[in-house]
């Protein structure tokens, strides 16, 4: 049986102080972590506080993006090692608007994705294909060379603890969700390369969240689908209360 995991991205919304009251606000009515895992991954300008408020609480932290260089010049950025030491546990890798606006490819996650096992963060890799390559019949195609590019030299085990989130790029904020049929075969696709690449015991245990335009009223029904172990929620994560009654879908 996989855990569910509902993540929250914040993408670059909240200032500190709404961000404050939103995981007080939460955090005493987070589901236990031996039932499921809950995460809000805000922006890094937050995220010693967000760690410093969740403390007493299963609710996990995450960052949106991180390099891949332990330390050098690289300004403007921040490492796994700076997530690790203020109490980070999950990171988002290779999210589409990131590699859309800046420059992020399959090459970067997969070194990206490397660093955070290297320091004891958790990766939720995105993949997902575009509405063109969805009509053209290459949402299979384009996914399963995401999954395997982002993989790439990673061990079984450390395939079992990472997160993959699906999320098509026509769902993202658009208010237009994949159906859970759609969805789910997706993610049962990313679990059969998983399975070719690693083994069916890996394949079983790696955890595929969906995100596109999830909201408390279609997450249950996307959640009761076989390959979909959780969601990714911009939009919906943004309120202490849809993202609770989120969490009480997952729970
Ligand atoms: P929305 O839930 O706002 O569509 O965003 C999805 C997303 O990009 C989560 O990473």
């Amino acid at each position: 049986m996989r855990k569910p995991i509902i993540a929250g991205n914040w993408k670059m919304y909240k200032t500190a102080s709404e961000a404050k009251q939103f995981v007080e606000q939460v955090s005493g009515l987070v589901p236990d972590a031996s039932k499921m895992d809950s995460v809000i991954c805000a922006p890094s300008l937050f995220l010693p506080q967000l760690v410093v408020s969740a403390e007493n609480s299963p609710l996990r932290i995450g960052a949106q993006t991180m390099h891949e260089a332990v330390e050098g010049a690289f300004t403007g950025e921040i490492s796994p090692v700076q997530l690790a030491d203020i109490g980070v546990d999950y990171v988002i890798i290779g999210h589409s608007e990131r590699r859309q606006y800046f420059n992020e490819t399959d090459d970067s996650v997969n070194k990206k994705v490397h660093a955070a096992f290297e320091h004891g963060l958790t990766p939720i890799v995105c993949v997902g294909e575009t509405l063109a390559q969805r009509q053209d019949g290459n949402t299979g195609s384009v996914v399963e060379k995401q999954v395997a590019h982002a993989l790439n030299g990673l061990s079984g085990q450390q395939v079992e603890k990472l997160v993959l989130a699906y999320e098509p790029i026509w769902a993202i904020g658009t208010g237009k969700t994949a159906t859970a049929e759609d969805a789910n075969e997706v993610c049962g696709i990313i679990r059969g390369k998983v399975a070719d690449l690693y083994s069916e015991q890996t394949a079983d245990q790696l955890r595929i969240q969906y995100g596109g335009s999830v909201k408390p009223s279609n997450i249950e029904e996307l959640l009761g689908m076989q390959h979909i172990d959780g969601a990714l929620v911009g939009g919906a994560s943004l309120e202490a209360e849809s993202f609770l009654q989120l969490l009480e879908a997952g729970n």
